[in-house]
């Protein structure tokens, strides 16, 4: 009878010895948790602090006592796992109630023992107040803390998918939320000008945030915390969350000798076997190549830590026969009304890498524009100027955005190309779609870049010089024109272009655009096809234009009268304080 100990008792661990016990009935199964629950839903967490779910047990997928007697597993939770002696095959455990210790031999070990929040060593970091948000008693201890202090106001360290799910879900609770991000712009899987629409969101919230700013003390005066940042300012907070990354929990297996790679997350090959061959690891613990990058990556989501802990208890009980892909971090988030996902590679992270691709935004509607409440779908791709291979996507809009992002990366998961993107069929009715939907678009125009039918310039290649140089064509209508225009553009509206072209010149550069992107490949198409030599198509039109040059941070809303989420401008009493 196989003895397997587990280490970690949640996404990958739980997982594991689920699907080890309806693989092998007979087989001795002990599953170690430090923490006093196992299987609990780590990414319900940030709404179970906004009161979007209401009840702390529905977090709980399974109780240890529930698991241990449907799964006959030997659930020790309180247990931690100090030490991993590969040659003796044992572990040492310390029985966190009684404070004991003991050895556990095993056959097969499995690691599936997390990442830790980084907490960055700034003075008064330690301070009270001052949390992270990785498990039920983080949640409970912030939730008891806004309570008892009547928190009003919140500080976000680091504006990722969790520092922002945790932002709104503040605000959610009448908080004031402050926002602090070292990084030019939040979400970094993002690139700027998708980031830039979250940006413009977060401002018609009311969200007080600064960009390329970060910490540098916390101290504790008339009982708030005073957070200095790196510019000298000096903001009075109740609560502080810190979401500034986490990092492989991986001292354990590199003290026992295991291999850690170089983003220091454990090593495992495609079995997710460890360096060595009684010990698999799995979650976010691990490291493994990207399927695209064929780098090592460490990714930190529980989908593939799910799906990599059916692999790990098939290859313990089958012997190693299924192997793992490795994850393109397909992501996806709620940001206050948005939904913003992404899967693959950025851009930024191919231009950092010298690998070749074109960019493309198309805006579209989430369902046919004729029926009702259809909202706007931001969606980039990155692709191969050759052969169209997909490298990565990116879709911040409202309705659809999760079925969008799911199909583009099970595409891309194939190594598939944009004219997979084109052949995409999808249920169409208009309340859900349109008969071309905003993925076929993408391809669509894509193949159109590709084949040469249109040229596209980007928001960043707008410097001033090439504005000057160039004719700057908008063929919106007028009553567009007055909400916003490029400035020095001029304005012909595309139904009037073809009478109207002898006001183009034809010896210089001309850049077409209009609000998304399509009546400017229209123009494109009359004006290549009139004899203009060189005529470009601003991608993402000026939809995107505007997010990208609109003020980006939204700096010192709560000084002196305070801006409520309800759009009420109040008196602070707390700066008074
Ligand atoms: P975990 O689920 O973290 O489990 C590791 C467990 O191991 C921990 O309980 C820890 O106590 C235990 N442990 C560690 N060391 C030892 C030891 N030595 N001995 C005994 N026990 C030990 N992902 C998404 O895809 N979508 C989301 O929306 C999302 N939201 C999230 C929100 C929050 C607030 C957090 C914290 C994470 C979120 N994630 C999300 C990430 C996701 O939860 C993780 O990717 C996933 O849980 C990883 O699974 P894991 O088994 O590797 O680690």
């Amino acid at each position: 009878m196989a003895k397997i100990v587990i280490v970690g008792g949640v996404a990958g661990g739980a997982t594991t010895a689920a699907r080890l016990r309806r693989m092998d009935e007979q087989a001795e199964i002990i599953l170690f948790e430090r923490g006093e629950y196992i299987s609990y839903a780590n990414c319900g967490l940030p709404y179970y602090i906004g009161d979007v779910i209401t009840e702390r047990k529905q977090l709980f997928v399974q109780t240890p006592e529930a698991f241990a007697a449907r799964f006959k597993i030997d659930v020790r939770i309180r247990a931690e796992v100090t030490d991993i002696d590969l040659r003796g095959k044992q572990v040492t455990v310390v029985n966190l109630k009684t404070g004991k210790s003991y050895a556990e031999s095993y056959d097969k070990l499995v690691l599936s023992p997390g990442a830790e929040p980084v907490r960055p060593p700034i003075p008064g970091i330690d301070l009270e107040g001052i949390f992270t948000v990785r498990n039920v008693p983080d949640t409970d201890r912030i939730k008891e803390y806004i309570e008892q202090h009547k928190v009003q106001r919140a500080l976000i360290v680091g504006a990722g998918f969790i520092g922002l799910e945790m932002a709104e879900n503040l605000y959610t609770r009448g908080i004031f939320v402050t926002i602090v991000e070292m990084a030019e712009q939040v979400m970094t899987p993002l690139d700027f000008e998708m980031a830039a629409e979250v940006h413009q969101h977060l401002k018609s919230k009311n969200v007080e945030f600064y960009l390329n700013e970060s910490v540098t003390s916390f101290e504790s005066r008339l009982g708030r915390l005073v957070t200095t940042l790196s510019s000298g300012k000096e903001l009075r907070i109740d609560l502080v969350i810190l979401g500034v990354g986490v990092r492989p929990e991986s001292t354990l297996a590199r003290q026992a000798g295991l291999e850690i790679g170089d983003r220091g997350g454990i090593k495992v090959d495609e079995y997710l076997q460890t360096s060595d061959p009684d010990v698999y690891a799995l979650g976010d613990a691990i490291e493994f190549p990207h399927p695209v990058l064929a780098k090592p990556a460490t990714i930190y989501l529980a989908g593939p830590a799910n799906k990599q802990g059916r692999i790990v208890a098939d290859n313990i009980a089958l012997g190693n026969k299924r192997r793992y892909n490795g994850s393109i971090a397909t992501a996806i988030a709620k940001v206050f009304d948005l939904t913003v996902a992404s899967t693959g590679l950025s851009e930024k992270t191919l231009r950092t890498e010298g690998i070749p691709f074109i960019s493309s935004i198309t805006h579209s509607a989430s369902h046919a524009g004729y029926y009702p409440d259809a909202q706007p779908t931001s969606l980039k791709i990155v692709f191969g100027p050759e052969d169209g291979r997909l490298f990565g996507a990116q879709i911040v809009g409202y309705g659809g955005v999760d079925k969008r992002i799911d199909v583009i990366a099970t595409i891309l998961g194939c190594s598939g190309t944009i004219y997979d993107l084109q052949e995409i069929e999808h249920a169409y009715a208009p309340p859900f779609s349109s008969a071309k939907d905003p993925v076929n678009i993408a391809g669509f125009v894509a193949e159109n870049i590709i084949h040469g039918l249109v040229r596209i310039v980007h928001w960043h290649e707008l410097s001033e010089e090439e504005l000057e140089r160039s004719f700057i064509l908008d063929v919106r209508r007028p009553e567009e024109v007055k909400r916003g225009k490029i400035e020095g553009s001029v304005n012909i509206p595309l139904n009037s272009l073809r009478s109207r072209m002898k006001k183009i010149p034809r010896d210089k550069r001309i850049i077409v655009y209009c609000a998304a992107g399509l009546r400017a490949y229209l123009a494109c198409r009359i004006l290549s096809q009139s004899g203009f030599p060189e005529v470009y198509n601003l991608s993402g039109g000026h939809k995107t234009y505007a997010f990208v040059t609109e003020r980006q941070a939204n700096e010192d809303i709560f000084q002196g009268d305070m801006i409520a989420k309800d759009g009420n401008i109040y008196e602070s009493e707390i700066e008074q304080s």
